[in-house]
This record gives structure tokens, sequence and C-alpha cells, in this order.
């Protein structure tokens, strides 16, 4: 087991979001935590990333507790986070938006961690002096993965990628989402588009304000009645 969850409960001031959820991924997995507005999706992989401090429970990163553990040593550990809205600099090129990924990697590493994301994006390489505020919502999206890529994560958090863009672009992007898992790196994927995550994912969880409501094999949810009426548009 790469990543395990126990009992997580997080609070914002006296609202309590998530109410002591317990999950894991394994090794290899993608695993897609899909749920509708609100229901503790983002909360749960800041939670994760050390970006909130939970109430009570655990999250186990290799054997290891790390709810305490500070998200900079976390991403040092080997959890990458790309967060809801891409969040890249904005006033940044490509470039040094990438240099800002790589701040955590070994010295003398970062030359042979941009040939790798380049080679994966070669949008990036294209755009590579451009300011990234400047950049589609697809093209910060490649690039927010690439920023996470460059300290050579264990184990990828991503949030939302398909927010905002076009089919094609859903399309491209959950082609690379399945692309960087074959290569080794273990993947966390929150969405709403409950559709195309279950269409990668090897296994998913339901969340629904705060609780884990379902939860197994991403091809059996694809067929459960109840996530077909809720999230995959069934009538
Ligand atoms: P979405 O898909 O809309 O992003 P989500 O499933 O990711 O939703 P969260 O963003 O984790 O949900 O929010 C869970 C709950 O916590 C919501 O009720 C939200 O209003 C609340 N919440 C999230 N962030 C904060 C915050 N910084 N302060 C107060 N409440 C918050």
């Amino acid at each position: 087991m790469i990543l395990e969850v126990e009992d997580l409960v997080v609070s914002y001031g006296p609202i309590e979001a998530l109410h002591g959820i317990s999950f894991s991924v394994e090794e290899g997995e993608i695993v897609t935590l899909i749920g509708a507005n609100g229901a503790g999706k983002s909360t749960t992989l800041r939670a994760i990333s050390g970006l909130v401090r939970p109430r009570g429970g655990r999250v186990v990163f290799r054997g290891r507790d790390i709810t305490r553990v500070r998200a900079h040593e976390i991403v040092r550990m080997g959890i990458g986070h790309v967060p809801e809205g891409r969040r890249v600099f904005a006033n940044l090129t490509v470039l040094e938006n990438l240099e800002m990924g790589a701040f955590t990697a070994p010295a003398g590493s970062f030359e042979q961690g941009l040939k790798r994301v380049f080679e994966r994006f070669p949008r990036l390489r294209e755009r590579q002096h451009q300011v990234a505020g400047t950049l589609s919502g697809g093209e910060q999206q490649m690039l927010a993965m690439g920023r996470a890529l460059m300290a050579r994560p264990q184990l990828l958090l991503l949030d939302e990628p398909s927010m905002g863009l076009s089919p094609i672009l859903v399309q491209e992007i959950f082609e690379i989402i399945k692309e960087i898992n074959n290569q080794g790196t273990t993947v966390l994927l929150v969405e709403q588009n409950a559709f195309m995550a279950l269409s990668i994912a090897h296994r998913a969880y339901v969340l629904e304000t705060g609780r884990i409501a379902i939860s197994g094999r991403a091809a059996d949810l694809q067929q459960d009645p109840r996530v077909r009426a809720a999230y995959l548009g069934d009538v």
C-alpha cells in the first residue's frame, strides 16, 4: 500500500468537511475520488499533502505517518499535488514554472527532469519562454502537471484536471494521466467528470458530503445503478 487514509476528519472552523473517511491506494494504481460539488474531494487531497491539518485520523505514506509532516517535506517524500484551478505562476514563464517544481529535486537532476517533461508535453517545450498566464486552459493544466512531475513524485494527486477544458482536451489530458501511470507513477485523481475518471481508474470511491458512500472497482461502479443515476447522467 502506498497510501492509507484512516478515519480522516477535517474541519474549517465550526464546519466539518470530512467526517472520518478511510481509503487506500496501492502502488501502481489509478484511484479516483468522485462526488458532487462540496463533497470534500479537494479537502481530502489538501489533507494528504499537508495543506490543511486534519482534526482526527491519519495519513500514512509508504508505512510512515505523515499526518503532521509539513507540506514541503511531503513533496520531498514523493507526493506531488496538482491543485484545482492549476495555480500556475501566471507572471513567470513556462520554464520558470518548471524550475519552481524542481526546487525539492536532487541537485543535478534538473536537465533530465526537464527533458522528461518536455517529451511528455511537447507543447510546453515549444512555449517554454511564454508567460504562463497567457497559456490556454489546457496548456496551463499541462504546465501544472509538468511542474508537479519535475519533483519526480511516486504518488501524484490530481484535482479536477478536466475542469473547464473542451472534450477533446479532456481526452488528451486523460490519455496523458494513463501514460504517466503506465510509466510507474501512482495516481489519486479527484474528478467531477465521473465518466472519464471511471474510464481510466482501477478503483474508485464516491464521496458524499464528507463520507465515503460507495467504493469498488471502477468497472463495477460504472455499472452501479446508484452511480449511474447520480453521476453518469442516467435517468
Ligand atoms: P468542488 O468539486 O466544488 O471543488 P469538493 O468536493 O472538492 O468540491 P471541498 O472543496 O473539499 O469539496 O469542500 C468541502 C466542504 O468544505 C464544502 O462545504 C466547502 O464549502 C468547505 N470548504 C472548503 N474549503 C474551505 C475553506 N477554506 N474555508 C471554509 N470552508 C471550506
